[in-house]
């Protein structure tokens, strides 16, 4: 049987994508074809922004600013918007993530958890909406001299150029523009080119809920000429961004020339430290496995693709990431029973058998997997789940981020020993500790120098922050500090009497 996704093209009412700037939906000279990376199938194609399209959104971006009412509206007047649009994503919540399985080949099945659902996205939109008429300035007391008053203003940075990774479109569509418009920017959005068609109908869905012309704009097209184009756009105030490490490191230099704000969230290569003392070893191991496999395949920025485990639990770890290996499936992302994805595109195929390849050169042990799946699967690009054991925290499948199903195990003998190897990475996004000691489980998420310990499990939500240290991205996504990221802070001070002057 030869896997076929194109009768959902019809069901879902798939059209070719256009660009929306200042209000109007326009084609571009040059289109993209999108082939499905589990079928290798022609989808349809999108409009391919080029310079002068992605000029004519930033402008379009500007003039929404500079001189429409959204960045002047009331608080109550956003609210409702964003109100209203967190009601029409959970409304075309199927509909959306049927989308996605034609874009990314993620499937519905995953789609449906919690954490990289239509669901999420609706609650980051209403968790935005309420920090509208709560985040203000302060008034300050005087330091020395006279009697007089400082306060504190919030006001929005602008216009945000909001460009997105592939693999989870709904969260981080919601974790750029929520509290962008939360705070009365205006955007020029820039999906990834592997999962354009379902941001475009959250677009779509943006004007219905009632946001003014320009307010929103997208160019859809690869990172040349669209992304460079808006990167490098001077009408740019701020640029917030996921991807990978080597396209945050150009933007922070496509940003110096006007000293744009810049919000990065980028890879990792996730530790996951299981002591023998943790409350359950076997779950442990299925977490673990079930990051690098389930739903996306290992292609999440914080799946913890590093076990570092205590020796002396070693083999019951193997033995159940082996066993949750042998239960994942894969095959027609509309088909309820399948659970993992295909690797994104050919050349994400060809960079993770490399690895693979690497792994065994370099002496760690393959447990399981290693190869590309055959026969029905052929046409897309899928890789069986794999487990290597006895590695040394040197090799680069435990260095790099490979993004794909591959778990690497690295022993340790103790604490002191498994903090060191944990930090020893040019990454800092997540950690998982597995323990049943509470003391040590603080002290060991103190001493990781990372953005999110997940203390004997893991959960994404709304009003959590979310982001890295090190190499793995500036700033945080979620909760309170991300609103205020997409506000400069302006002081006003105010003489009350003659003494200050
Ligand atoms: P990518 O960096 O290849 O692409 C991301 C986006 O940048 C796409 O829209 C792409 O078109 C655009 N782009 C590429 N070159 C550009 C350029 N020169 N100028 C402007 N834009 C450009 O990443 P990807 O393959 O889509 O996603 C995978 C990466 O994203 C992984 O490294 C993963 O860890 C990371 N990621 C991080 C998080 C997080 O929250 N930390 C979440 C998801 C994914």
């Amino acid at each position: 049987m030869t896997l076929t996704v194109q009768p959902h093209r019809e069901t879902l009412g798939l059209k070719d994508g256009r660009l929306l700037i200042g209000g109007e939906f326009r084609e571009a000279d040059e289109t993209w074809t999108h082939h499905h990376p589990a079928t290798g199938e022609e989808i349809g194609s999108f409009a391919v922004a080029s310079v002068q399209d992605v000029d004519a959104a930033v402008r379009a971006a500007r003039k929404a600013f500079d001189e429409g009412t959204w960045p002047r509206s009331r608080a109550g007047e956003r609210i409702k918007v964003l109100r209203r649009y967190g009601d029409l994503l959970r409304e075309h919540s199927d509909e959306l993530r049927g989308l996605q399985a034609l874009d990314n080949g993620v499937p519905l099945s995953f789609g449906q958890i919690y954490a990289t659902s239509v669901g999420i996205a609706a609650d980051i939109f209403d968790h935005h909406a309420g920090w509208i008429d709560k985040v203000g300035g302060q008034t300050l007391p005087p330091y020395q001299g006279g009697d007089h008053l400082a306060m504190t203003f919030r006001e929005p940075v602008g216009v945000v150029a909001a460009i997105l990774p592939w693999n989870a479109p709904f969260v981080l569509f919601a974790q750029k523009l929520a509290p962008a418009l939360a705070a009365g920017c205006t955007v020029v959005v820039k999906p990834s080119e592997y999962a354009s068609f379902c941001v475009i109908r959250m677009v779509e869905l943006l004007i219905e809920a009632g946001l003014p012309e320009g307010v929103v704009n997208l160019v859809t097209g690869p990172g040349n000429p669209t992304g460079e184009a808006l990167i490098t756009h001077p009408g740019v105030d701020k640029i917030s961004f996921t991807g990978s490490r080597t396209v945050g490191r150009r933007i922070v230099e496509a940003s110096a020339g006007t000293m744009k704000r810049v919000s990065l969230e980028l890879g990792g290569k996730s530790p996951a430290i299981v002591f023998s003392d943790a409350p359950n070893v076997g779950l442990a191991a299925m977490t673990c496995m079930g990051m690098v496999t389930m739903g996306l395949s290992g292609q999440a920025c914080v799946a913890h693709t590093r076990a570092l485990v205590q020796r002396d639990a070693q083999d019951e770890f193997i033995s159940m990431a082996q066993m949750l290996a042998t239960a994942v499936t894969f095959g027609d992302p509309f088909d309820p029973a399948v659970l993992a994805s295909p690797l994104i595109n050919g050349k994400q195929l060809e960079r993770v058998l490399g690895y693979i390849e690497r792994g065994q050169e370099e002496g760690a042990r393959l447990v399981t997997g290693g190869t590309r799946l055959e026969g029905d699967y052929a046409s897309g690009n899928f890789v069986a789940p794999t487990i290597f054991a006895d590695a040394s925290n040197d090799m680069a499948i435990a260095r790099d981020e490979i993004f794909g199903p591959v778990l690497t195990i690295v022993p340790f003998d103790d604490e002191e020993e498994a903090v060191r190897i944990a930090n020893d990475t040019e990454y800092g996004l997540g950690a998982g500790v597995y323990t049943n000691d509470v003391r040590r489980a603080f002290r060991v998420s103190k001493a990781l120098r990372v953005g999110m310990v997940g203390v004997n499990g893991f959960q994404l939500e709304p009003h959590i922050p979310f982001g890295g240290y090190k190499q793995s991205g500036l700033g945080r996504e979620g909760g309170q500090s991300a609103y205020e990221a997409y506000t400069e802070l302006k002081t006003v001070m105010m003489p009350l009497t003659d003494e200050m002057m």
